[in-house]
């Protein structure tokens, strides 16, 4: 059986609630399906509900952004909400999003396209704010004509509304991802920007040493070759191969749960694999 080990919801910057992609899951015929909003596990427990009704097997998660180059994303998987040493670092990282918010609004009115942060608000939903909110809001106002090219002109890295914030190291995510019973995997590695291979290599050895269990290597975005060659990456470095689909609903057009633009196929023993390389 398939399962997905890379979502979003409402909770973070998803179209769909935590319970809608419960049941979608189950439609697809999907054993297992990880939630994994960024920077925070506010969507698990309808999750878990949901999933618990349907009697499919649903992993919480969480997946938080690095300090790291190029950009660095880590999608820790089994982390139970409640105390712990990661879980209590995500209000601060949200805090840390809350306040590049308000920042990016600000730059985007220097530039005439005004637009309030209770409207960006409101287009999440009530969950984590993030980028696709504000890009969203300025399709509606006409400021752009896709969410794409208001990443392209304004919201990517270095455009002229960008705005930084408070990020974690990647060993100090991926120590408290596992002090907390969580299992760390380096998520879509290509957005690293590394091409050169010793680089990935150095990298990889460092973070597989501060506790790195896995390697999204079966990604929507990637060609049958890409995903082959992730995989190498992985098993020569003593990673588990792993995948998820990243959906995101409305907000990644024709990107699918479980099956990515078609041809995605996550086996469930995946799972066992990530649980036993984590002890
Ligand atoms: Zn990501
Ligand atoms: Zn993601």
């Amino acid at each position: 059986m398939a399962v997905d080990l890379h979502t979003h919801s409402t909770a973070s910057d998803g179209s769909e609630t935590p319970s809608a992609l419960v049941e979608m899951a189950v439609d697809l015929g999907l054993s297992a399906l990880a939630l994994t909003d960024h920077d925070t596990l506010q969507g698990i427990e309808e999750a878990r509900a949901s999933a618990d009704r349907a009697g499919i097997d649903l992993i919480p998660g969480t997946e938080i952004s690095l300090d790291f180059l190029g950009g660095m994303h880590l999608v820790v998987l089994w982390l139970e909400p409640g105390p712990g040493p990661l879980q209590d670092r995500l209000t601060g990282l949200q805090l840390g999003r809350e306040g590049r918010n308000a920042a990016i609004v600000g730059l985007l009115a220097d530039h005439d396209m005004p637009m309030s942060l209770e409207e960006v608000i409101a287009e999440s939903g009530g969950g984590t704010v993030g980028r696709p909110h504000i890009a969203a809001v300025m399709m509606q106002k006409g400021y752009v004509g896709s969410i794409a090219e208001a990443f392209d002109m304004w919201l990517g890295a270095g455009k002229p509304a960008y705005a930084h914030r408070p990020r974690l190291t990647p060993e100090e995510a991926i120590g408290l991802a596992r002090d907390s019973g969580g299992v760390p995997v380096l998520a879509h590695p290509h957005t690293l920007g590394i091409n050169r291979s010793h680089e990935m290599a150095d990298l990889l050895v460092r973070l597989r040493s501060a506790g790195l269990v896995g390697l999204e290597a079966t990604y929507s975005a990637y060609q049958r070759h890409e995903r082959e060659g992730y995989a190498d990456l992985a098993r020569r470095f003593g990673l588990v191969v792993s995948g998820g689909s990243d959906y995101h609903g409305s907000y990644k057009p024709n990107l699918e749960l479980g099956i990515g633009y078609g041809d995605l196929v996550i086996p469930d023993e995946v799972m066992e694999e990530l649980r036993a390389a984590a002890g």
